[in-house]
């Protein structure tokens, strides 16, 4: 972005901010229904013995899992070794049979709490890097919830065929083409979007959140809809933002450095706290990726 640019008034810039909130609030929509089901295939894999470490379930070496330099022992089974157990071995294998690719992230999820958590198995559905200490679907971002409703293969259950029709890693795949929007935000070069690309990522999101078969009718769903029209049709979401409002559109470690180069020639003090949490404060105004 040009360093005189104003993010206050440029519009593919407030457009992008738009498309943040947009993905943000439609994570919110989906995320009851993401909860509830993760108990239902919770129910479905099985229960675990609770003693079993990951590194137990895995032989050494598992291909994307162990990482073994030369003369080194592997660091994943570092701790633990790879061991026996029938009870957890058939979790395992029901997890894997109900992913997608068949291919569950193994190295996010502990699995001496499947029996306890279930968001513990949804993490086998995520992708394979950076969610290995995200604690809850609540917590979780965008992508992370979208790849748990395309890879996990009982979601299907929960929308209507059309959504997964054709059927992932189809591109044309409407639950593909959502997922596709979360990339094209989170990796823009200029933190920009076209008024017809806005136009065509609220009315993706918004179909989506409609779907008949359990969103429809579902209270977060609607809620998360409501929102997204109303953002639709407001001027700049800079100009309505109330005093010490907070919003927490991103928490990409990616847009750190975008967000240093989009604000620093605005001369407004940048926060850096942690690896995933930028704060800005002008005046009143704080963001919080
Ligand atoms: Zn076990
Ligand atoms: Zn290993």
């Amino acid at each position: 972005m040009a360093a005189d640019t104003n993010i206050f008034t440029d519009k593919q810039t407030n457009n992008w901010f738009k498309a943040c909130i947009a993905l943000n609030l439609t994570k919110d929509g989906l995320t009851d229904l993401v909860v509830t089901e993760l108990l239902n295939v919770q129910t479905k894999v099985g229960r675990s013995c609770g003693q079993c470490f990951i590194q137990n379930l895995i032989p050494c070496p598992t291909q994307d899992v162990c990482k073994k330099r030369k003369g080194n022992n592997c660091s994943f089974h570092n701790s633990q070794q790879p061991k026996s157990c029938q009870t957890c071995d058939k979790v395992k294998q029901n997890i894997t049979l109900l992913h997608r690719f068949k291919g569950p992230s193994w190295a996010n999820t502990k699995a001496e709490l499947w029996a306890s958590d279930p968001w513990e198995i949804g993490k086998c559905y995520l992708p394979r890097d950076g969610y290995s200490s995200v604690s809850s679907v609540q917590e979780s971002d965008f992508n992370g919830v979208v790849s748990i409703v395309l890879n996990c293969t009982h979601f299907q259950t929960c929308l209507s065929a059309a959504c997964l029709s054709p059927p992932p890693p189809d591109k044309q795949c409407p639950l593909e083409k959502v997922r596709q929007i979360g990339r094209d935000v989170r990796h823009t070069a200029d933190c920009k979007v076209t008024d017809a690309d806005l136009q065509y990522f609220f009315l993706t999101l918004t179909t989506l959140l409609a779907d008949p078969v359990r969103l429809l009718h579902d209270t977060p769903a609607t809620e998360a809809r409501v929102k997204l029209s109303d953002e639709i049709t407001s001027k700049s979401w800079i100009e309505l933002a109330p005093i010490n409002w907070t919003y927490r559109a991103y928490h990409y470690c990616s847009h750190i450095s975008t967000l240093s180069r989009t604000f620093a020639p605005l001369k407004y003090p940048l926060f850096l706290a942690g690896d995933t949490e930028v704060t800005l404060l002008k005046g009143d105004i704080e963001i919080a990726f």
